[in-house]
């Protein structure tokens, strides 16, 4: 541990560690040992793919209590690449070493309902939602939300995971079954014209730098596409990072965050709500590795280290292609496309749904 000066920024050999050992927190790391900063990985599993990336690694539950303290130890500074961190785990290291993005934040983004009145105080919109907590209020929410609608478990979701959607003239009582009880939001079901995403860096002095808006193709709820730049006019994209800015000065974030968000059309006009805000570097962000002049990864680096958020300049057009469950299989052909950027995970053998890789192209604008 090198300790730090004045709450200063962190010089180069310094440890950052990272809760979670997944592709984000492989790619966290890559980026992190190219401006010569180690990363210390804790994950209970020990074939984590991060592992195979980094100088140290802690395999251990985040209840085991000992392990934690010594990790904490061993590290300058603390993030995660996911936000379903357990609160005691957070609470735990916070008190012996700076853990950033503030733990705080985890508490808003872990439950659907506390995300969307949080992004309401802020005046921003949503899908229309209520509350469920049973099958009552599951009917009293149908009537003021409408059908179609989907019924989303408050905790725990992700890529579709905990959602069912509710067609009009469907039956409630079939999604509540699905949910087995669990506490939930009903959110209308929006007829979007695109999905896209903004990533946007905020650094401990507060400063604010958004990469350009991207737009997300999903595929059985998982993000198959991302495509730089958004195919929106300028004042949409603008509106979308404002939206996103807003939301992370709020938190009094620090670090990469990252809202999804519906454009929706009215007319000849077109809107953004917000669907989901995630407190780490998101998948819709991977394009930035290789267009870009920086990459959302060395950006959360840069923020939580205390240096400076450097300025994205995108390269050109940028698609990003993920390699779910098999189709990493088909590597091969990607190398020798003209142009291509492969990542591959390190995950061994593919499972169906598994998000194994990457492939990005960039062309002039
Ligand atoms: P989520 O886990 O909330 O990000 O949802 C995963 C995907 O499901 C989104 O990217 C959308 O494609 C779709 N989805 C989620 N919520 C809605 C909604 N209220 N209306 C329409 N599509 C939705």
């Amino acid at each position: 541990m090198i300790p730090r000066r004045d709450n200063g920024p962190l010089p180069p050999g310094a440890t950052i560690g990272i809760l979670g050992g997944g592709q984000l927190a492989r790619m966290l790391a890559q980026a992190a040992s190219r401006i010569g900063l180690n990363c210390h990985v804790y994950a209970p599993d020990s074939g984590s793919c991060a592992f195979d990336v980094v100088k140290r690694a802690t395999v251990a539950p985040y209840s085991d209590q000992d392990a934690l303290s010594r990790f904490a130890k061993e590290c300058d500074v603390i993030t995660y690449e996911f936000e379903n961190v357990p609160s005691q785990t957070a609470n735990f290291l916070s008190q012996r070493r700076p853990v950033l993005p503030d733990p705080r934040v985890l508490a808003t983004t872990q439950d659907r309902l506390i995300e969307k009145e949080f992004v309401e105080t802020l005046e921003i919109a949503t899908a229309p939602y209520a509350a469920v907590i049973d099958a009552s209020q599951l009917f009293e929410a149908v009537r003021k939300v409408g059908l179609p609608a989907i019924l989303k478990t408050r905790r725990f979701g992700y890529d579709g995971k905990g959602q069912h959607k509710i067609d009009a003239g469907g039956d409630p009582a079939t999604a509540w079954r699905a949910v087995n009880g669990a506490p939930c939001i009903l959110e209308g079901f929006v007829p979007f014209e695109r999905e896209i995403s903004v990533v946007v860096a905020r650094g401990r002095d507060g400063s604010l730098q958004s990469f350009d808006v991207t737009e997300n193709e999903h595929r059985d709820h998982i993000l198959k596409v991302s495509r730089v730049p958004a195919s929106i006019p300028a004042n949409v994209a603008a509106e979308a990072v404002r939206i996103a800015e807003s939301i992370a000065t709020a938190f009094d974030y620090v670090g990469v965050l990252a809202v999804e968000m519906f454009v929706v059309r009215h007319g000849t006009t077109q809107h953004v709500l917000v669907n989901e805000v995630a407190p780490r570097v998101h998948n819709s962000g991977h394009w930035t590795i290789d267009g870009c002049s920086v990459s959302q990864f060395e950006q959360h680096i840069r923020a939580i280290a205390g240096w400076p958020l450097a300025v994205p300049v995108r390269l050109g057009r940028v698609e990003m292609v993920n390699l779910i469950g098999a189709e990493a299989a088909d590597y091969g052909r990607w190398l020798t496309v003209p142009g291509a950027a492969l990542h591959l995970y390190g995950k061994g053998e593919p499972v169906p749904g598994r998000k194994m890789g990457h492939v990005t192209r960039v062309q002039a604008d």
